[in-house]
């Protein structure tokens, strides 16, 4: 197998893995008891809880375990927009290349009567803070806003730190969905000011189904699960404890080896997109922007147009090849990528696009041979497609 997927999960680093395990074997008991099993379970919640924070220059108290991105994306919008209706902003602006955890959050907003406004992009995928400044002066009802770190689908950076200074400018709570982001690209909320900020364990080699909301000191939002009183009485439901431990050990052990792994990573996709354009030429596109200093190390995004991603996909999975169209979440369904429309306007480039996001044990062998797959079914499918 030649898995070329890191966007959509990684592997469980061995550490994290070996972190869980012993916890869920020795480590049981319920955190919020009050015996002294649920003591050590607490200390080992409130070790893990202070290695997240410090990680992203946040207070112990701002971190709050939530069951993964999904979670932290709906809890801010959703509880973000309530607190703002109330301060009488009640409007979202967002954009519209947000992961669907947004998206679709907002589209639910929006049907139970909440203006949202989805700002367009460039080409390259990147939102303006100018273009933010401007809506926000047109729209001064607005109390929200949402805009990624990075993306998922062409690992377009925003540039994060102005978008948000424009919103707190205009008296607005800033959220952003930092999951691509996180454990690549050095997050630190003592200079940005974003209010919200949610992240997810399973991208760095933690475990699925746990990550966290950041919500910075004096920001006044409500729950989303209602219940016990659990994580400050914020997020009901007994902690998991194991996965906060192993979500720890696997963001320790990345942030050790970040720098080594960006370089690692970021020197196969310069390779990658050499061979690719070396083999397709002018038949391919290539979506976002350059790598460097505007695009998450690793990610590749390429489109044939006139060509279904779908079809493509099946004849790499064939050879054993994982890649993804768009974002993994459309895997399986013929919707063009949004994100792709968004920045382009086309749909058959839209439709045919296909991600690569690699990681630092794929090799340059690997790419040679998924270059050679690619052709050999581009070849097979360009000629069915004449016929
Ligand atoms: N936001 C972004 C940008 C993502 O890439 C993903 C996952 O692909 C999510 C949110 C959802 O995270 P989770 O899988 O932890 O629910």
């Amino acid at each position: 197998m030649i898995y070329l997927d890191h966007a959509a999960t990684v592997p469980m680093t061995k550490e994290s893995l070996r972190v869980m395990e012993q916890a869920m074997e020795n480590i049981y008991g319920n955190a919020s008891a009050s015996y002294a099993p649920a003591a050590r379970a607490r200390t080992l919640l409130d070790q893990s809880r202070e290695i997240l924070a410090e990680g992203i220059g946040a207070d112990f108290s701002e971190v709050y375990f939530t069951s993964g991105g999904t979670e932290g994306d709906n809890w801010a919008l959703l509880a973000g927009m309530d607190a703002m209706k109330d301060a009488g902003k009640p409007g979202l602006v967002t954009s519209s290349i947000e992961h669907h955890a947004v998206l679709h959050t907002a589209d639910y907003l929006e049907a139970h009567g909440t203006p949202v406004i989805k700002l367009p992009v460039n080409r390259e995928g990147l939102v303006s803070p100018d273009a933010l400044d401007r809506t926000l002066s047109q729209h001064p009802e607005t109390g929200l806003v949402s805009i990624m770190w990075a993306n998922n689908e062409v690992g377009t950076i925003e540039p994060i730190k102005e978008l948000a200074a424009v919103a707190k400018a205009h008296g607005c709570l800033f959220h952003t969905d930092a999951v691509q982001a996180y454990g690549k690209l050095k997050i630190d909320l003592r200079e940005v000011p974003a209010d919200l900020l949610c992240v997810s364990a399973h991208k760095i080699g933690g475990p699925k189904g746990i990550g966290f909301l950041f919500i910075r000191k004096g920001v006044s939002i409500g729950s989303l699960l209602h219940g016990g009183e659990q994580e400050r009485g914020r997020r009901a439901g007994t902690e998991n404890v194991p996965a906060a431990a192993g979500f720890a050990a696997a963001f320790e052990e990345v942030s050790r080896n970040e720098d080594i792994r960006n370089k690692t990573v970021g020197s196969l996709q310069l390779y990658f997109r050499d061979q690719l354009e070396k083999t397709f030429g002018s038949s391919m596109c290539w979506n976002g922007p350059e790598p460097g200093k505007h695009r998450l190390p690793g990610n590749l995004s390429i489109s044939f147009p006139g060509l279904q991603a779908r079809s493509i996909l099946m004849n790499l999975d064939l050879a054993g090849i994982c890649a993804s169209a768009g974002s993994a979440c459309t895997t399986g369904l013929q919707t063009p990528s949004h994100v792709i429309l968004a920045m382009t306007g086309d749909p058959d480039r839209a439709q045919g696009t296909i991600r690569f996001t690699l990681g630092p044990e794929n090799t340059r062998g690997e790419i040679d041979t998924v270059c050679c797959v690619l052709k050999q079914t581009i070849t097979r499918l360009d000629s069915l497609s004449k016929s």
